[in-house]
């Protein structure tokens, strides 16, 4: 009788975490890194290498400037054909469209390490990690377009990202130009391994910068600067820096804390490309 109820409880749990599957993503993350381990057989040619760094910081730059700071917390002022460049260049890095993944980093936001929040690490490693990335989350099958109408609005280039699954045409034309330039071989270091990198330096800082690092800024979360994260993304390691005033352009504020993507948005303030950047204390 106990070894019955033991193995329907058994039943009912892993009917339940079936049923709170998101089949898409999870097919995406188990197959791609699956496809991965090939990485270890087929070491990268020059070419490979080439294929890899400029994917890579073009869609960690696209992800860190584009989704984050300009979409999510408009940071700055750009023109519309930058927008939508940012924003074709941001879906190339496999992690949804762009108002879906501004819903949901806002609502971090709103909720940092309270119930509410997507990826909080008070609900386990894993789960801020890639564990909330591959179960179904409360707007499962809604339009992710009404909650945020300022990010793609009635622009069509960008709306045509968030519907059912197109986010991931920018992310196949790069296979599509990985394997042009550098065969099979290019594919798998140009967009395979080059998505898996990404994808854990960015989950790193939903799971890691809320985890370990320090806290130069009081605020009323748990997130943390980490200075390699913050080699590694491109500037969005300084997450503590971050949250204390999320509207900033710029994520590090002190000469050491190495922001290459801020220094881009000076960059392109000089030079008069984009307009309005909120500033950060201190750095500005
Ligand atoms: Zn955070
Ligand atoms: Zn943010």
């Amino acid at each position: 009788m106990t070894t019955d109820s033991a193995l329907n409880s058994t039943q009912l749990n892993s009917t339940r975490w079936f049923s709170q599957l998101n089949w898409t993503h999870s097919f995406l993350v188990v197959s791609l890194h699956i496809c991965g381990l090939l990485g270890l057989w087929f070491w990268p040619r020059p070419i490979d290498v080439a294929l890899f760094l400029g994917l890579y910081l073009s869609t960690t730059f696209a992800i860190g400037i584009g989704y984050h700071r300009l979409l999510t917390h408009r940071g700055f002022v750009s023109p519309r054909w930058m927008r939508r460049v940012l924003t074709w260049l941001g879906a190339a890095a496999l992690q949804g469209g762009p108002a879906r993944w501004v819903a949901i980093h806002r609502r971090h936001h709103q909720m940092a390490d309270k119930d509410g929040d997507p990826h909080s690490p008070l609900m386990g490693f894993l789960h801020a990690h890639v564990g909330w990335i591959l179960k179904k989350d409360a707007k499962e099958g809604s339009d992710y377009r009404e909650l945020v109408p300022d990010v793609s609005g009635q622009d069509p280039w960008l709306r045509v990202l968030d519907y059912k699954i197109l986010f991931v045409l920018p992310w196949v034309l790069t296979a599509l130009l990985s394997y042009a330039i550098g065969g099979w071989r290019g594919v798998l270091w140009g967009t395979v391994v080059r998505t898996l990198a990404l994808w854990h330096f960015t989950w790193s800082i939903n799971s890691v910068c809320h985890v370990i690092g320090k806290r130069p800024n009081e605020t009323r979360d748990e997130s943390r600067n980490v200075w390699w994260l913050g080699l590694l993304t491109l500037g969005e390691g300084w997450h503590n820096n971050h949250h204390a005033r999320p509207t900033a352009a710029c994520h590090g504020w002190r000469w050491y804390e190495v922001d290459f993507s801020g220094y881009v948005i000076r960059l392109m303030a000089k030079v008069g490309l984009v307009q309005n950047v909120v500033r950060a204390p201190k750095t500005w």
